[in-house]
């Protein structure tokens, strides 16, 4: 990956030379029996990434994690239905703005920035009236901040609601077990952990939630409609084609790489999950380390609330929103700020998937970002962060 700088952005996301041959083939026929064994094969493996039962149905459809958020929205709540929001910034508004659109009595739980609702604002909300369903961000790309989704899951079922989470900045990344936690929606794209190129919207839906759109009284827009895509990902499943509209039949392919390649980290998927997940957790504590050497803080408040797949940043005093292109000047590429009401303040480091497994890579963002604050005026000690970051990485 010598032909740009380095891409530490939260998605797209540098991926694995193995998943960058495999969308380096000739595009496959849709039908072809290959291509079929394939894509049957990469939603399998979906269900082991996801932790989710044999009854949960994988779909991986062309769109991105808004598509994905969009089909939750318009298949598990119909219009006059009431949903519940738990947001954590730009993300859990958007979804909110969904549910709104679709004509459904949206609650929404807020947060202040860097923080998310308590668990008995949530319950609070949910207990009020009748409840369809509940909508979480797993992390907030907007502002790093990571929800703990088990008692969100189990306080929904307790209130009779289903649980939807975008785990588009998550999956793959932060510990999610979809089955064991009772979860009805798990929802992401492939450029963020996943490891793909944009194009494909991923989720799983859980037995309940695939009999709430069966029940809805109004159907969702043909394309978003599960309904729709539903049988074709069973025929796929099956080793059968079947046609609603052509896949992304290069990113499905690649699809099998990718997962297949994060299923190959342990004895068995939930050992490779666990392993998966602590790789993601070990590297944010190591970039955290250099962080703090270079005195920046994080935007979530706490750190049990602190994503692991990227970093919110507050820019130091002294820095301004120039300092992502100052960082890109020493061959990284930062994000600068996306939630409307800190934009210009912070900015944000991506750090999940095969990028961890490259030690220098995340040695040299750090470095990166050192130099950038130093351009800009800052004071810091570059050495030290990247000492810093090399120590917990056991890289030094
Ligand atoms: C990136 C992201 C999205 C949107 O995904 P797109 O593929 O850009 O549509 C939604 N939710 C979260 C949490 C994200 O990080």
């Amino acid at each position: 990956m010598s032909d740009r700088p380095l891409l530490m952005i939260p998605g797209p996301i540098e991926i694995s030379p193995a998943v960058q041959a495999a969308t380096g083939i000739a595009p496959p026929s849709h039908v072809s029996p290959a291509f079929i064994e394939g894509f049957g094969s990469a939603l399998a493996s979906m269900r082991a990434v996801w932790q989710a039962d044999d009854r949960a149905l994988p779909f991986a459809v062309p769109g991105g994690g808004t598509l994905a958020m969009e089909a939750a929205a318009t298949n598990l709540v119909a219009p006059g239905e009431r949903a519940v929001v738990a947001s954590t910034g730009y993300f859990g508004d958007r979804m909110a703005e969904m549910l709104r659109r679709r004509g459904a009595d949206v609650v929404l739980v807020p947060s202040a920035i860097g923080d998310a609702p308590t668990l008995a604002a949530v319950g609070q909300a949910l207990a009020t009236a009748p409840t369809k369903a509940l909508f979480v961000t797993h992390v907030d790309t907007s502002t790093g901040v990571c929800v703990d989704p088990a008692p969100l899951a189990a306080l929904a079922r307790e209130h009779g609601a289903l649980s939807c989470f975008d785990g588009v900045c998550a999956t793959a990344g932060e510990t999610f077990d979809m089955a064991g936690w009772g979860a009805d929606v798990y929802l992401t794209a492939s450029q963020k952990a996943i490891g793909l190129p944009a194009g494909l919207a991923l989720w799983v839906a859980s037995e309940r939630a695939l009999a709430a759109r069966e029940a809805l009284s109004v159907p969702p827009p043909l394309t978003l409609d599960w309904q729709a895509w539903r049988p074709i990902m069973e025929a796929y499943l099956a080793g059968k084609p079947s046609y609603f509209s052509t896949p992304p039949t290069t990113l499905a392919w690649a699809l099998r790489t990718g997962l297949d390649e994060i299923l190959a980290g342990g004895a068995t998927p939930a050992a490779a999950m666990q392993a998966r997940f602590a790789l993601h957790s070990r590297s944010a504590e190591a970039m955290r380390a250099g962080w703090t050497a270079l005195g920046l803080t994080a935007v979530p408040v706490t750190r049990q609330q602190t994503a692991h797949t990227l970093s919110a940043l507050w820019l130091p005093d002294g820095a301004d929103a120039s300092l992502p292109s100052r960082i890109a000047a020493h061959g990284v590429i930062v994000a600068g700020g996306l939630h409307p009401e800190i934009r210009t303040r912070y900015f944000r480091v991506g750090h999940m998937g095969d990028v961890l497994n490259h030690p220098d890579r995340l040695l040299t963002t750090v470095r990166a970002v050192g130099l950038g604050l130093r351009d800009a005026g800052v004071t810091v000690d570059v050495d030290g962060a990247v000492a810093a970051t090399a120590e917990r990485l056991g890289a030094a």
